[in-house]
């Protein structure tokens, strides 16, 4: 069967062997299914993807080639991240490199709806041939949607991405978890939001591994000048937290918008790797497969849990049990899981 795009309005799905060679070709269509499968939660259409997952990393060019650079972008709704990411892209795509886009937005979990990555942002890079911009998946857990993305990265990096930028909102977990799939975590923040470090989680300044205040537009001279004394009140919170770290997470101001101190950034971002060196580039990459691995196990309990079908059969009782008072949370939940136990793992 051919990667031809015309194959799936037949309806017909190519075999994993003929998504390896579109995407080994760097063939949209290919990527474009291949990341539909690995977000898929059907349990047939999962073990496709298991498989295809392995396939591709038994890549030929897999050790050829340096790991492609793996970013992590945060920071609150507003913040700028798509401008940034549009600003960044492009400046990147434009020294050669190839530019994908993940996201991993945790209010696609709870609503299906999504505040990352829309159709109408980052149109510049959208259109640029060697960019891939791919939304959150809306399915299921975090978990789902980390393990989906984190499995979306593999697949660009077999098509022959070298940057992977993995944007991810300003709240809590969902910055933990994409921290756990990157090698550099980037937090943008903004000179006037209230009480400046307050507002600001201590555990997000945990992970930052380069801070940058943004919207520090040349043209405001006023706008950057307070941005400059953000940076240096965060430089010095950060030294509060990381004290004892090797590595002093920098502050930096840019304006995302105006594309000013863009490449200073990314300057920095590749003096990050430099302080991991190879080997403990390797190292962080081997402790987040280990964490993976187990979010892996768990994710795909949650999975076996939602499908059990005598789980399902007790499901509505033991709702309205707990909803009218007559059974304790604690004895619902041993009540689920005896059920589950008993069960036969799948429908
Ligand atoms: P996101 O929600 O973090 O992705 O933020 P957006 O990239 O959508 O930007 C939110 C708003 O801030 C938009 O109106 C942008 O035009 C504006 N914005 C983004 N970057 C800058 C910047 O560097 N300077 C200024 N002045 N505005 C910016």
């Amino acid at each position: 069967m051919s990667d031809d795009p015309a194959a799936a309005s037949t309806g017909a799905r190519p075999g994993v062997e003929d998504l390896v060679a579109g995407i080994r070709a760097g063939r949209r269509a290919a990527m474009a299914r291949a990341i539909t499968l690995v977000e898929s939660a059907h349990p047939r259409r999962r073990s496709e993807a298991r498989e295809l997952l392995t396939r591709l990393g038994e890549d030929p060019a897999s050790g050829v080639h340096s790991p492609a650079v793996r970013v992590g972008v945060s920071g609150v709704p507003g913040v700028g991240k798509s401008t940034f990411i549009e600003s960044l892209g492009s400046m990147l795509t434009a020294a050669g490199h190839r530019v994908g886009v993940l996201a991993v937005d945790p209010s696609s979990v709870r609503t299906g709806g999504s505040v990352l990555g829309d159709k109408t942002r980052m149109a510049q890079l959208s259109a640029d041939p060697r960019a891939y911009i791919r939304p959150s998946p809306s399915a299921g857990t975090l978990g789902g949607v980390a393990r989906a993305t984190a499995q979306a990265m593999t697949v660009l990096e077999a098509a022959g991405y070298d940057v992977v930028l993995v944007e991810t909102v300003g709240v809590g977990q969902s910055e933990i978890t994409v921290a756990g799939m990157v090698d550099t975590f980037l937090f943008l923040t903004l000179a006037r939001t209230g009480d400046q470090l307050q507002g600001i989680k201590k555990g997000i300044l945990e992970i930052a591994d380069v801070v940058a205040v943004n919207k520090a537009d040349p043209a405001d001279p006023a706008r950057e000048l307070e941005a400059r004394g953000a940076a240096r009140e965060l430089a010095g919170a950060l030294r509060l937290v990381r004290g004892m770290d090797e590595w002093a997470p920098p502050v930096v101001t840019c304006s995302g918008l105006h594309g000013a101190g863009v490449e200073d950034l990314w300057g920095q971002v590749m003096r990050h790797r430099e302080h991991l060196g190879d080997t403990g580039l390797a190292r962080k990459r081997a402790e987040q497969q280990l964490d993976f691995t187990w979010a892996l196990v768990r994710d795909e309990l949650d999975q076996r849990l939602r499908h059990s079908p005598s789980v399902r059969a007790i499901r509505e009782e033991v709702r309205s049990a707990v909803l009218g008072g007559d059974l304790a949370a604690s004895l619902a939940a041993d009540r689920i899981l005896a059920a589950y136990d008993a069960g036969p793992a799948e429908a």
